[in-house]
């Protein structure tokens, strides 16, 4: 099974994710988990790509192309990946055409999840993560059970993302609605487009994609 979670920033791709990952033993690739990655490491692509990120702008195509494709690569033809947060744009969408075809894969479902842009905001700028083992937390709508500490490994250290201010996150909606929204049809027109509601509760996202991958 391969899909792509499709779905402005702060849609709750990555919560979904990491999910699918626990429950279904898929991997999930994040461009965005790479890319800081590669600034974290000070690597050439980080180098190139840390200016973009903290503007909200989009990295070269070429660039997360090669990631996914070195990440295809290593995971092997076995189990089931989790596209999340990209294609990004026209080119990336057609360029991943011809990954899955080179690394044997087919892609089942695009999944959009629909959410209302006021909502992103507060979605964003309350966002944390945990330092050690990167499980995601939000301020209000997902809090680790004890405050401190981190759900799956007990960590106290959390981290917030340079990117996730207000600001920044405005420029980054932009982006997906001119480069990220338009390739929708490509995937509308073969038939692999499923929607949920984004708005509802974090489980019943879950329920909703259980749902599709059921189906
Ligand atoms: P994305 O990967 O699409 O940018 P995230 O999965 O990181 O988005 O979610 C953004 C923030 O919103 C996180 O803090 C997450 O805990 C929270 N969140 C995710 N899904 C929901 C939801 N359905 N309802 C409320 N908050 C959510
Ligand atoms: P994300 O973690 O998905 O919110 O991505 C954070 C930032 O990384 C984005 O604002 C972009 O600057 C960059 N990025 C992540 N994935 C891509 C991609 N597929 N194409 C271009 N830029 C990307």
């Amino acid at each position: 099974m391969n899909i792509i979670l499709l779905g402005p920033p702060g849609a709750g791709k990555g919560t979904q994710a990491s999910r699918l990952v626990k429950d279904h033993a898929m991997v999930q690739l994040s461009t965005g988990d790479m890319l800081r990655a590669a600034v974290k490491a000070e690597t050439p692509v980080g180098l190139e790509a840390k200016a973009v990120m903290e503007a909200g702008e989009l990295v070269s195509d070429d660039i997360v192309t090669r990631l996914i494709d070195d990440e295809l690569t290593q995971i092997g033809p076995v189990r089931g990946v989790i596209f999340d947060g990209y294609p990004r744009t026209a080119a990336q969408a057609e360029s991943l055409e011809g990954l899955l075809a080179k690394h044997g894969r087919k892609l089942d479902h695009v999944i959009e999840l629909e959410v209302d842009e006021d909502a992103l905001v507060d979605r964003i700028t309350g966002r944390f993560t945990c330092a050690k083992c990167g499980e995601g937390y939000h301020d209000r709508y997902k809090l680790p059970r004890t405050p401190t500490l981190c759900d799956v490994c007990g960590s106290d250290q959390f981290k917030r993302r340079a990117d996730d201010n207000e600001a920044t996150v405005r420029q980054r909606m932009a982006e997906y609605r001119a480069k990220t929204a338009p390739i929708l049809p490509f995937y509308e027109a073969r038939g692999l487009v499923k929607r949920v509601d984004g708005m509802a509760p974090i489980a019943e996202v879950s329920a909703g994609i259980e749902t599709i991958l059921a189906g």
